[in-house]
C-alpha cells in the first residue's frame, strides 16, 4: 500500500463506520415501531375508539391552531386596510372557530380518558388472565415471575398501553405541525420584497430567506436533537439504577411493615431496628434518586427553554426584516412568526417523543415477551370418561422429575399403581419427595422422564383442567382468600348450602363456622372489611371442607393435620373413612399412628419408593417404615 493511497483507504474506512452507525439506527428504529405497533394493535383490540378518537383530536387541535393564525392575520390586515366588514367576519370566524374547536376538543379529550381508564383496566386483566392461563409449571419460573413483575412495574411508573397511545398521538401531531408550519415557512421565504433598501432586500431575496431559514433551523434542531439524547440517556441511567432500591422498598412495605402478622416475628425477636435502619437506608438512596432524576429533569428543561428562547428571537428578527423590506404584510407576520415558532416545538416533541417511546418500548417489551410465553405443557384433547363409579386406574411408569431450572432429579425411576378406592399413605422423611410425587399426580408438573398414565392413557393426552377435575387437594401451604367462607369453599362451583353444611360438618368445621358474626357469608382475614382472623386449626379444617365440597374422585391431603388440636385430629382420623368413603384418597402424615387406617402404604426415600405394603407387612420386614414406627412408638406406649 502506497502512501498515498491511505487517507482514500480511511476516507472509504470511515463511510464504512457511518453507513455500519446508519443501520444500525435504522434497525434501532424499525425494532422500536415494532415493538410499539404490536403495543398499539394490542390497544386497538381492547378498545377500538382509542386510536381513533387520538387521531381526531389530533387534527382539531393541528386545525384549530392554523386556521387561528390565518384568520388572525387576515383580521388584522383588513383592519390595518379599513375594511372593517371583512375584518368583522374574521373576528368572527377567530371566536366561533375558537369556541367550535375548543368544545370538540373537551369532548374528545373526555372520551380519550374514558378509553385510556379501559385501557388500563384491560392492561391488568390481560396480565391477570395470561398468568392464569399459564400451567403452574412454567409460572414458577424466575424469569417469567420477573417479567410479570416488571412490566406492572412499567404500567405503574410509565402507564401503560395508554402511554404508548399518547407518545404515538404526540408524533403524530408533532408531525403534522411539522409538515403545516414548513409549507407555511416555504410560503414565507418565497415571498418576494418590494423595497428600495438594498440590504434588506438581498436578505428577504427568496433564495436567501430558504437558506437563512434552513441555516438556523438545522443549528438549532441539530443541537437540540444531540443535546437531548444526552439528556434523555443520562435519565434512563439513573432511573434503571433505582429499579433495585425500589423493589427492596415495596417488599419491605407489602411483606413486612404493613402485614400486621410480621409484628409477632418482628417484636420477639426485636427486629426493630434491623428494619427500620434498612428501611431508612432504602428511603434514603430512594430520596438521592428522585433528587438526581429531579436536577437531570430541570436541567433538561433549562436547556431546552434556552435554544427555545434563542430560536424564537431569532425567528422573529427575520419574520420582521420579511415584513420590513414589504414581502409581508402586518397580519402575515403574526402568522408567520406563530409558524415558525410551531415548528421548533413541533421538532422539540418529535424528539422527545421519539427517545420517550424507545424508553416505553424498551420497558413494555417485558410485557411483550411475557404474553409471548409459551406453557411448556403439552396441550391435551382427549375428554376424561366421567366414571360416576370412580374406576379410574392411574400408574405411575419409570417416572423421574427434576424441577426447571434445578438438575437434581428429586423424584427417580417411580413405578406404582394406584388401587381404587383405597386409602393410600406416602411417608417418609422430609425432602423425600411425596409432596412433588403428588404434584405430579395432579399434573401441576409434567415427568421429566417416564410417563403417567389415566386408564392406560398419557395424562398429557387428556384436557388439562378435565383431568384436574378429578382431584381434589389440601396441601401443606393450603390457601383461603378474603373472601366469605362460603365463596372458599364453593370456589369456582355453584353456592350449594346443604353441600356446603355437609362439607363443613364432615371437616369438623361446622360448629365454628355457625359461631362467625355473619356465619358462611362472613368475610375471613381482618385486612378486608368487617372480615374475622382464624386459627391455624381452623383454616385447615375450612381447607379439608373445601376439598370435600369439590367432590372429586381423589381426595389427597398433606398432612391433613398438621395444624389441628389433638381432640379435632382424633375426629377427623375417626371421620376419615367416612369423609373419602368411596374415593381413592392419598394422604401424606408424619404421625404413624394415623398411617395404621390405611390399607396400603408407599414408603418414599430419597426421591425413590423404597417399600410399599400394608401396616402389618411394612412392620414385619422391619426397614424404614418400621423404624418410623418405633420411634413415635415410644411417645404412645405406657
Ligand atoms: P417431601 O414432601 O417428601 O417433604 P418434597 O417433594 O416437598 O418432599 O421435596 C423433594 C425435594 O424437592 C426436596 O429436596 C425439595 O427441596 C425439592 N423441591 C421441592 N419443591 C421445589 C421447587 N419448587 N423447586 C425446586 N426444588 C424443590
Amino acid at each position: 500500500m502506497t502512501i498515498r493511497q491511505l487517507p482514500q483507504v480511511a476516507i472509504e474506512a470511515g463511510k464504512e463506520i457511518d453507513m455500519e452507525r446508519i443501520r444500525v439506527k435504522i434497525k434501532d428504529i424499525i425494532g422500536v415501531h415494532r415493538t410499539g405497533f404490536e403495543l398499539l394493535k394490542i390497544a386497538h383490540k381492547m378498545d377500538s375508539s382509542v386510536i381513533p378518537l387520538q387521531i381526531l383530536h389530533v387534527l382539531v387541535q393541528t386545525a384549530s391552531f392554523y386556521l387561528g393564525l390565518l384568520f388572525t392575520a387576515e383580521l388584522i390586515d383588513n383592519l390595518l386596510e379599513g375594511n372593517f366588514s371583512v375584518a368583522f367576519l374574521y373576528g368572527g370566524l377567530v371566536v366561533a372557530g375558537t369556541l367550535c374547536f375548543g368544545m370538540a376538543g373537551i369532548l374528545l379529550a373526555g372520551s380519550g380518558k374514558r378509553s385510556y381508564n379501559r385501557l388500563m383496566i384491560g392492561f391488568y386483566i390481560m396480565t391477570r388472565e395470561k398468568a392464569i392461563a399459564l400451567d403452574y409449571e412454567t409460572m414458577e419460573q424466575p424469569d417469567v415471575v420477573k417479567k410479570i413483575a416488571r412490566s406492572e412495574r412499567t404500567a405503574k411508573m410509565h402507564g401503560s398501553l395508554q402511554s404508548i397511545v399518547t407518545v404515538y398521538r404526540n408524533i403524530l401531531e408533532s408531525l403534522f405541525t411539522i409538515a403545516t408550519s414548513v409549507g407555511l415557512t416555504a410560503a414565507l421565504c418565497f415571498a418576494a420584497p418590494e423595497t428600495d433598501n438594498r440590504v434588506l432586500a438581498v436578505a428577504a431575496r427568496p433564495a436567501v430567506s430558504a437558506a437563512i431559514v434552513a441555516a438556523f433551523s438545522c443549528t438549532a434542531f441539530g443541537v437540540y436533537a444531540k443535546v437531548n439524547k444526552r439528556f434523555v440517556e443520562k435519565n434512563n441511567r439513573i432511573f434503571q439504577s433505582h429499579t433495585d432500591v425500589e423493589m427492596k422498598l415495596g417488599y419491605m412495605l407489602t411483606h413486612i411493615l404493613r402485614d400486621y402478622k410480621a409484628g409477632k416475628v418482628i417484636r420477639i425477636y426485636d427486629m426493630k431496628e434491623m428494619l427500620l435502619g434498612n428501611f431508612r437506608k432504602f428511603n434514603t438512596q430512594s430520596a438521592e434518586f428522585f433528587e438526581r432524576w429531579n436536577d437531570a429533569g430541570n436541567q433538561g428543561t433549562l436547556f431546552r427553554n434556552t435554544v427555545n428562547g434563542l430560536y424564537v428571537v431569532c425567528i422573529y428578527l427575520f419574520v420582521a426584516v420579511k415584513a420590513l423590506a414589504g414581502a409581508i404584510t402586518i397580519g402575515a407576520f403574526t402568522q408567520y412568526a406563530g409558524a415558525l415558532t410551531k415548528l421548533a416545538k413541533g421538532f422539540q416533541d418529535f424528539v422527545e417523543n421519539s427517545a420517550e417511546l424507545k424508553k416505553k418500548c424498551i420497558y413494555m417489551s417485558d410485557f411483550l415477551d411475557f404474553l409471548n410465553t409459551e406453557s411448556s405443557h403439552v396441550k391435551g384433547s382427549i375428554p376424561v370418561e366421567k366414571r360416576l363409579d370412580g374406576e379410574y386406574e392411574i400408574e405411575f411408569k419409570d417416572v423421574s422429575f427434576c424441577y426447571p431450572g434445578s438438575g437434581e432429579m428429586v423424584l427417580k425411576h417411580v413405578n406404582c399403581k394406584l388401587t381404587m378406592k383405597n386409602k393410600l399413605a406416602l411417608v417418609g422423611k422430609n425432602g423425600a419427595g411425596k409432596t412433588t410425587f403428588i404434584k405430579l399426580l395432579c399434573r401441576l408438573y409434567e415427568p421429566t422422564e417416564g410417563s403417567i398414565t389415566l386408564n392406560g392413557v398419557d395424562i398429557r393426552k387428556y384436557k388439562e383442567e378435565e383431568y384436574r377435575e378429578l382431584f381434589s387437594v389440601v396441601f401443606q401451604d393450603f390457601k383461603l382468600f378474603g373472601f366469605p367462607v362460603w365463596c372458599n369453599l364453593a370456589a369456582g362451583y355453584e353456592r350449594d348450602d346443604k353441600k356446603l353444611w355437609d362439607s363443613l360438618e364432615r371437616a369438623g368445621a361446622a360448629e365454628f363456622v355457625r359461631g362467625l358474626p355473619s356465619g358462611a357469608d362472613t368475610v375471613l382475614y381482618k385486612s378486608k372489611e368487617g372480615g374475622v382472623d382464624i386459627s391455624g386449626g381452623e383454616a385447615q379444617k375450612l381447607a379439608l371442607a373445601r376439598a370435600l365440597y369439590k367432590d372429586a374422585p381423589f381426595v389427597v391431603l398433606d398432612e391433613p393435620t398438621a395444624a389441628l388440636d389433638p381432640i379435632s385430629e382424633a375426629q377427623v382420623y375417626a371421620g376419615f373413612n367416612e369423609m373419602v368413603k368411596e374415593k381413592t384418597s392419598i394422604y401424606i402424615s408424619h404421625r404413624m399412628s394415623s398411617c395404621r387406617f390405611c390399607d396400603d402404604i408407599i414408603v418414599f426415600d430419597n426421591g425413590q419408593i423404597i417399600e410399599r405394603g400394608s401396616h402389618e407387612r411394612l412392620l414385619s420386614i422391619r426397614g424404614q417404615y418400621a423404624q418410623m414406627w418405633d420411634a413415635q412408638a415410644q411417645y404412645y406406649v405406657e
